[in-house]
Order: C-alpha cells, then structure tokens, then sequence
C-alpha cells in the first residue's frame, strides 16, 4: 500500500466577549442562575424581532484582519433550521452564503518550520442553550442563558497533516484572541470548542471520505481524537474498505469515537436569508480603523524571536503566548541596555515562576521593564549573584522602586559581600604561589600585588580595604 496521508480541517466556535447578546441586550455573562439571562427574543417568542449587536462584527472583522481574510462590506445573516430541545426557535441564526470574512491564512510554527494554513471563512451566529443531565433528575433540563450568546466560527481548509499541527493551530488561536482580546478563551467554561474533520488518502490522489468529530472540548481532546480517527480510517482501508462521511461523537474518556449520523442521515438544515434582518453592513472605514487596532501577533513574535534573537520554539512560544510577557521584553529590548538573552531568561524564569505562582500579570506589579534591565545588567556585570538578582526582582514586583536602591538597601552588591571577596581572595592565592611564597618570607609589598590581582579578578568592584584585610587574614592561617 502506497504511503497514507491525512488530512484536517477545523471549525472553531469561539465565544465572544461582548457585554450584550448577539440580537438583545440580555448579559452575556457565564455561571448565572439557569435561564435569568433570558428575554422574548433570545427565547424565541413569537413576534419579537431580532438587532444584531454591532460589537459581534468588530470583533469578527478583527480576527478577520488577524488571519488574513478579506472582509465582506456586506455579509447576511441566515436561519439554519434544526429541532433540538437546546434551541428554542428550532433555527439558528447564523451565515453561511456570505461570510463576513472569506479567504485567508495562517502562518504557525510546527517544530521549528513555518506553516501556511488557510482559513475558509469566520462567520457569526448566535450559541445554543445548553441541555443539562443532571444525576439527581430523570430527564433532561434546558439552561437558556447561552441561547444568542455571539460567536464567531472559524473555519478551516484541510491543510493540517497531524494532530499536532492541529493541536499548535488551535494554540495560536487561542494566543491570537487573547491578544486582540475579543474572547476569554476560557475552555473549561466552552469559550472555544471546535470540530475536527479528519479523512486518509494514498500520499498523491486526492483527498479521502472525511468524518467529522464533535463533543471535542479540549485541544488535547481534538489530538486524542484526531490520533484515533487516522488509525480507524488506516486500518478500513487497509483492510480493503472505504470510508464512510459520518459525523461521529468523541468520548473523551472512553477514547473512542462512535457514529452520530451516516452519509445518509447527513441533515439539510435548509438555510435560508433571515427574513427579520438586514443586510450586514461594514463601511471600508470601519474595517480600516479595526485593522489599525490590530498589534503585532504572537506568531508574528515568534517567528521574530526565533529568527532574530536567537531563542528556541518553546522559549519563544512561552513569551509570544503571553501579551503580558512579550510586551515586558519588547520593551526591555527597545530600551536596548542589556543582552536580549538576559532579559529572556528572566522572563522565562523569575517572571514566569511569579506569574504562575500568583496568577496575576506583570502589567499590574511596579515592575518596569527600565529596571528589569537594570536587574539584568546589574547581574550581567557580576554586581549581584543568582541568589541577589532573585532577592531584586521580588522587591522589583511588590513594592517597585529603583534596582540601584534595593541592591544598595539590601546590601546585595558582591563587593561587600564577604564571601565573594573570599572566593576571589582563595583564587588569588592558588594561582600565584610565589607571591605567596614571597610575602611568607618577610617581603610584604607582596601582598599590594595579591590585592592589585584580586581587583583585577573583581573587575574593579571589590572594596580594596576588604579585600586587603581578608588576604591579610588568609595568608596568615596558611602560615
Ligand atoms: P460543508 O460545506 O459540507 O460543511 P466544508 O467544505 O465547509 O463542508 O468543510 C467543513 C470542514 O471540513 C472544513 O474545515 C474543511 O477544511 C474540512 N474538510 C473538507 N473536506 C475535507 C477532507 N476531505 N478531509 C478533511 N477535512 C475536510
Ligand atoms: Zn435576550
Ligand atoms: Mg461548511
């Protein structure tokens, strides 16, 4: 059998952060008593007539801008008919004909190699209710307060080739609407959920039969899931079958998918135009004025990091990742006092370590990237140890102030650090054995040229009275 290859394609639902629904001006907020959130329109009553919240199509334009897509001045929204107890208005408004975003790509990072991937489209629809199985109830309850909660739905071509490819698409997304912060991104709270199409073919003809994955409600999950899919699909054909187009449920726990609907039970959700809605319309100088809103990306970054300043994927992910900490070393950088290398192993250390620890950022300590720096070359220049420049930085996140200060108050520096001076005193003394020799046999200008070595060896910050007294004292004892 010729080499297989799989292909992947992602829909990525994400909710989006605005402070109202998509068509009322319910909250829309998570965790709230089960259907408080509610209103006559996002419920579906008869007669109630829909606005569509402007917000949604800022924030949709703006991951457009984010992934390359062309922006449609005027997109339409549609009804996609469905009946399930989670919506009550049996239809979904949502688009499909014409997108609010069309074409555009992806660059990600897989391993070290840049990767295209393009993006079919980004649309906006309105969320479902959420059905409810409670342990405690023999039926199912209905929490409405998701219904027209604004999404947007990312979808993808078939240009992922693994699941890890997937699994770093999916991070990038993630990272990109953090940083143009039009969703929480919460995942255990559903914020993302995606979809995962996954079909096998022989390396060279065209693409096979896919299936589609729901219930994938981790990033990890689409990777199990995808992992699982490739190996069910390979073992069919190569056992002489064909694969079906099914849409099939992951168990995540169990670990395997199962079928939900054959080719046959495919459903016909029958769009069409929503009669109670507008065209939606965005004038060329609004899309200009979300693009310019847009700031450099942290793929971008990291290509950036990688490429320019030497750092490896993972160190440059864990800073790109963040807008926190890519910001605190951007700025560390342009301030362009002390090796980038130093200021990214501060931030892969001590920062990171905070952040975790506390939860909280960096933009709400007194830490200013003027005395990162200043902590950097402080500990570059051999002023402060390992052990000082950790004291430093915790006094740097709570209480701010000055680096030069709190080495001074806290007595940091290693010229008045007794055991720094000893190391270099015993230094001195192991590699000049004659002058030690000598001043032992009564010629104690000999000990001015151990001191003037010993300064030399400090690069000039030791305290040369210090030092001169701790020599005194070692050279006594050797005696
Ligand atoms: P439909 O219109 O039937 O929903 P789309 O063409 O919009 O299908 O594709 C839906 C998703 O399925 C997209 O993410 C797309 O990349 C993916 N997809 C399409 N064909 C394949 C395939 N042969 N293998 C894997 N994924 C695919
Ligand atoms: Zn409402
Ligand atoms: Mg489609």
């Amino acid at each position: 059998m010729a080499e297989l290859e799989c292909s992947i394609g992602l829909e990525i639902h994400v909710e989006l952060k605005t402070a109202s629904k998509i068509f009322c001006s319910c909250k829309n907020e998570f965790g709230a008593l089960p259907n408080t959130n509610v209103c006559p329109i996002c419920l579906g009553l008869p007669g109630t007539l829909p606005v569509l919240n402007s917000r949604v199509c800022d924030f949709a334009v703006k991951m457009g801008h984010a992934l390359g897509c062309r922006i449609n001045n005027v997109s339409r929204m549609e009804r996609k008919n469905y009946f399930y107890p989670d919506l009550p208005k049996a239809y979904q408004i949502s688009q499909s004909e014409i997108p609010i975003c069309g074409n555009g790509s992806l660059d990600i990072i897989v391993d070290g190699e840049v990767k295209r991937v393009g993006i079919d489209r980004i649309h906006i629809e309105e969320d479902a209710g959420k059905l409810i199985h409670d342990d405690g109830f023999d039926g199912t309850l209905c929490d409405y307060n998701r219904c027209g909660v604004p999404l947007i739905e990312i979808v993808t071509d078939p240009d992922l080739h693994s699941s890890r490819e997937a699994y770093v698409f999916l991070e990038t997304v993630r990272s990109i609407l953090r940083y143009i912060d039009i969703s929480d991104c919460k995942m255990q709270e559903g914020s993302i959920r995606c979809d995962v199409n996954v079909s096998v073919h022989e390396k060279g003809t065209p693409l096979g039969e896919r299936c589609e994955l729901k219930n994938v409600n981790s990033f990890s999950g689409a990777v199990r899931g995808i992992e699982y899919e490739i190996k069910r699909q390979t073992d069919i054909i190569a056992s002489g079958g064909l694969v079906e187009r099914e849409t099939r449920r992951w168990d995540d726990k169990k670990g395997v998918s199962t079928i939900m609907r054959s080719k046959e039970e495919l459903q016909d959700y029958r769009f069409f135009p929503e009669p109670d809605l507008g065209a939606v319309v965005i004038s060329s100088e609004r899309v200009e004025e979300l693009r310019s809103e847009i700031p450099e990306l942290p793929n971008r970054k990291m290509i950036r990091y990688v490429k320019e300043h030497g750092m490896n994927c993972d160190e440059a992910f864990v800073i790109a990742d963040s807008p926190d900490k890519a910001a605190l070393y951007d700025d560390c950088i342009s301030l362009g006092r002390c090796r980038p290398r130093s200021v990214a192993n501060r931030i892969l250390g001590e920062v990171t370590k905070f952040m975790n620890d506390t939860g909280r950022s960096i933009a709400d300590t007194p830490l200013t990237a003027q005395a990162l720096c200043e902590l950097c070359e402080a500990a570059e220049n051999g002023i402060i140890s390992s052990t000082g420049a950790k004291r430093v930085f915790a006094e740097l996140v709570s209480s701010g102030g000055n680096t030069a200060d709190i080495i001074e108050r806290l007595g940091l520096a290693q010229n008045s650090d007794e055991e720094f001076l000893s190391d270099i005193a015993d230094k001195v003394i192991t590699d000049n054995e004659k002058s030690v020799r000598d001043y032992q046999n009564g010629k104690s200008n000999a000990l001015g040229y151990l001191v003037g070595q010993s300064m030399k060896l400090s690069k000039g910050k030791a305290d040369p009275a210090k030092l001169r007294s701790i020599l005194e004292n070692k050279l006594k004892k050797e005696n």
